[in-house]
């Protein structure tokens, strides 16, 4: 599965185009498993599980990240999750849309950021520029909607 996915393309509803991001957990039999029952999307306290293509679950970080909180895999009836599996495949990126590139200061997605896969370092005379830790990255989605300049991504390592 290739991902690459911001927040802009959610919220102008460049759904079509949208790669399939399906729920935590799941691994490549998931179409087959889920029975579309929708009881991960009414457990999801985040409300990032919404009905996507053909009535399959699928996240949404348009306004929110994933907390890991296993509710969905809790409220599943079907044989879709297998927490052996890392949650997600994807790792968040950032561009040069960030907005300290043009020397303005943000620290909004470390703020966002629970595993503080996100640092900052500083610069002289400059805003202090954030640097991502892949390996710290669980792609839980959370910065995503944090970045007031879409300077965030999902992209999958051979994506
Ligand atoms: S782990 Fe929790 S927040 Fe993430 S999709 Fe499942 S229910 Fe929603
Ligand atoms: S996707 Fe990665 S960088 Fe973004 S908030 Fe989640 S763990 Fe942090
Ligand atoms: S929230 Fe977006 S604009 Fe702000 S520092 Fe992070 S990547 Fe840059």
């Amino acid at each position: 599965m290739s991902v690459s996915l911001s927040r802009r393309r959610l919220l102008r509803g460049q759904l079509d185009s949208r790669p399939h991001l399906d729920p935590p957990w799941s691994g490549s039999d998931f179409n087959d498993c889920c029975s579309r029952c929708d009881a991960c999307i009414k457990a999801c306290p985040e409300q990032v599980l919404r009905r996507g293509d053909g009535g399959f679950p699928q996240m949404d970080f348009s306004q929110n990240g994933c907390s890991l909180c296993q509710a969905c895999v809790q409220a599943c009836p079907e044989p879709v999750f297998d927490l052996s599996r890392q949650a997600f495949d994807w790792r968040a990126q950032i561009n040069t849309a960030c907005l300290v590139n043009q020397g303005i200061h943000c620290q909004s997605c470390d703020d966002a950021c629970e595993p503080r896969a996100i640092r900052f370092r500083p610069r002289l005379g400059q805003p202090p520029s954030p640097e991502l830790d892949t390996t710290a990255c669980t792609g839980c989605g959370a910065c995503l909607a944090s970045c007031p300049a879409d300077a965030i991504s999902l992209e999958t390592p051979h994506g």
